[in-house]
């Protein structure tokens, strides 16, 4: 046992709770103990105390007064150095990657929500006991944690040398699907939860081995990789997708059917995008989880952490998740540009990119991309799209720079990229913190070409990038498309309003907004106006707007029939501004220069 030691016990896992031991040996005489408010990765304020459900703590085996002094602390006044125990339970049921969750399936937790810390130990080893649940002997555990003493089915106790390293190994308990591989010489385990009987786990193995020897070798050559040891959680559930990053592990979330199934054959566009989420969550093992934003030096858990810098690890990592799949030959070229034409139509329609730069979006993350609200396609933009762009745009750039310099000492280049560029931040900030001006300087140092004045439009102004004349340089052109119709109507519809069409966001300059229609609309039908001098109208009942261009096909007006606050409106809306509406599809048109970039 530690200095500080917790006891997991999870038999209340009919009413999903998990009861917490916390053992302090010496506490001081007026003990603080906290618990975080958010957790590192997910740029929101939780309140993970709103899960505590009560709390008491022991001393010398008599009850002690335990004071709250704010949402998420309390103080003990103690018998100084006599062991304190401090009892609470714990809510679990949030189906996510960012909280607990226990039920009579499955248990899984990030230390943010279930350890107290405790004031002046923080640095301190702390050890975690987990004992099987006596429901089902089928169970097993899996967690990054380096174990002292488990059983064979991975119960037992577990140390970590801080607090920071304990809340940064989520666990996993029950009855699931695990494999493993070695990648560079490097034990990977995988485990799935919920997978049906058609999963193909040594498929999914196969895949992410690749991704997974693919990137230590991009970030270190054939030296030694920095992690030990890497584990990948998987829950997979009718309906859901999110990863979040860990130093030695990752949790993530997807849909049951995007998992690849025996006999499948080509890959699904949904497996396409969980071998992304493994490729994306993986590659911030070394960019954001060690490689990260100078002010993240020491996280401070009870309030934001700010940083402008998430358009660079958020967003040069979902440019890289995707390339790195068809670099390792999971995907098609044309699967990848159709990935990429995804993320450059997201951008594009995205009115908020014209108010936030990518710089400030990061900044604001905490308040504006993590709280969305009706107007937040409007007033920001993605990082994580944006960032991929801008990361596109300078891999662009720098493979257009010739190389003019003297490399006496090494092999000629021809022309340099964003690897290379990962790769020298990596040296230059040790593997640790970093700012923009060590971007800036590692792209001057490599090429000796200033590119400040160009990063800095991309990242600090909301000037469109040039993506599209860069792309044209490696054979790839955009084609455009009649957009869908939310798109054409300027607005976005609820996804989980079923049959009915409720609005979900009034995107900023499109005819919806012009028209008249707000946020919530139920829109029930449309009367089409006939265009002839005593025509007769129609009306409709619509269950998706694409159903417009059925019934109205190329009528200028047409009358919404809407339901705000169950009173009924007709909405007059004219359609002629929005023809020009158009989605753009990339394509390949020069193969050679194409793979100048994709495979270089
Ligand atoms: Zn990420």
């Amino acid at each position: 046992m530690g200095p500080i030691h917790y006891d997991i016990n999870i038999e209340q896992a009919k009413d999903h709770i998990i009861e917490v031991t916390a053992s302090l040996l010496k506490p001081k005489g007026k003990q603080t103990v906290r618990l975080p408010s958010w957790i590192p990765g997910s740029y929101l304020i939780r309140e993970f105390s709103k899960d505590i459900i009560k709390i008491s703590a022991k001393q010398n085996g008599r009850s002690k007064k335990i004071n709250q002094l704010t949402k998420n602390t309390w103080s003990i006044d103690c018998q100084e150095d006599h062991e304190l125990k401090i009892n609470y339970l714990i809510f679990a049921r949030d189906a996510s990657v960012r909280t607990a969750w226990l039920d009579l399936d499955r248990c899984f937790f990030n230390g943010s929500s279930v350890f107290l810390s405790a004031d002046g130990f923080e640095s301190e080893k702390h050890t975690v006991a987990i004992k099987k649940p006596s429901f089902n002997s089928n169970w097993k555990l899996a967690t990054s944690l380096v174990s002292s003493k488990v059983d064979l089915k991975g119960f037992g106790v577990f140390e970590a040398e801080n607090y920071q390293e304990l809340i940064d190994c989520p666990v996993e308990m029950g009855d699931f699907w695990t494999g493993q591989f070695i990648a560079c010489g490097v034990k990977h385990r995988v485990v799935v939860t919920g997978a049906p009987i058609t999963f193909d786990g040594s498929k999914l193995l196969n895949d992410v081995k690749k991704i997974c020897e693919y990137q230590i070798h991009f970030w270190h050559g054939k030296k030694k990789p920095v992690i030990e040891h890497y584990l990948f959680l998987l829950w997979a559930v009718n309906d859901g997708y999110g990863g979040l990053e860990h130093k030695n592990s990752t949790a993530l979330i997807a849909n049951r059917s995007d998992l690849p199934r025996v006999n499948q054959g080509k890959p699904t566009d949904g497996y396409i995008q969980l071998l992304g989420l493994f490729s994306h969550e993986y590659f911030h093992t070394w960019n954001i989880k060690r490689l990260r934003p100078v002010e993240f030096n020491s996280l401070d858990l009870t309030q934001e952490n700010y940083t402008e810098l998430l358009w660079f690890f958020e967003g040069f990592t979902s440019y890289f998740d995707d390339l790195i799949l068809v670099r390792c030959g999971l995907i098609e070229i044309s699967d990848y540009l159709k990935l990429l034409s995804k993320t450059l139509n997201q951008v594009l329609q995205t009115p908020g990119r014209n108010i936030h730069s990518a710089a400030q979006a990061s900044f604001e993350a905490w308040t504006k991309y993590y709280r969305p609200q009706p107007n937040t396609a409007n007033i920001t933009v993605s990082y994580y799209t944006k960032g991929a762009l801008i990361a596109l745009c300078l891999d662009l750039t720098l493979r257009l720079i010739t190389v003019t310099q003297d490399h006496s000492d090494e092999k000629i280049k021809p022309f340099f990229t964003l690897d290379d560029v990962m790769r020298k931040l990596w040296v230059d900030c040790k593997g640790g913190l970093m700012s923009e001006m060590h971007l800036l300087k590692a792209i001057k140092d490599l090429t000796h070409v200033n590119l400040n004045q160009k990063i800095n439009d991309w990242v600090h102004s909301t000037r469109e990038l040039p993506t599209l004349e860069l792309l044209k340089n490696f054979g790839v052109e955009a084609k455009f498309e009649p957009s869908q119709w939310a798109q054409k109507l300027g607005l976005r519809i609820a996804e989980s309003s079923g049959p009915n069409l409720i609005v979900k966001q009034v995107l900023d300059g499109g005819i919806a907004q012009k028209a008249g229609i707000c946020e919530g609309d139920e829109w029930l039908a449309i009367e089409v106006i006939s265009r002839k001098k005593g025509g007769q109208s129609q009306s409709w009942r619509i269950n998706k707007l694409d159903d417009i261009q059925l019934y109205a096909g190329e009528h200028r007006f047409i009358n919404a029939l809407i339901s705000r606050d169950k009173k009924m409106t007709q909405i007059k809306i004219d359609l002629k501004e929005m023809y020009n509406n158009k989605t753009l599809r990339l394509i390949q048109s020069d193969p050679s220069r194409l793979s100048k970039w994709l495979t270089q």
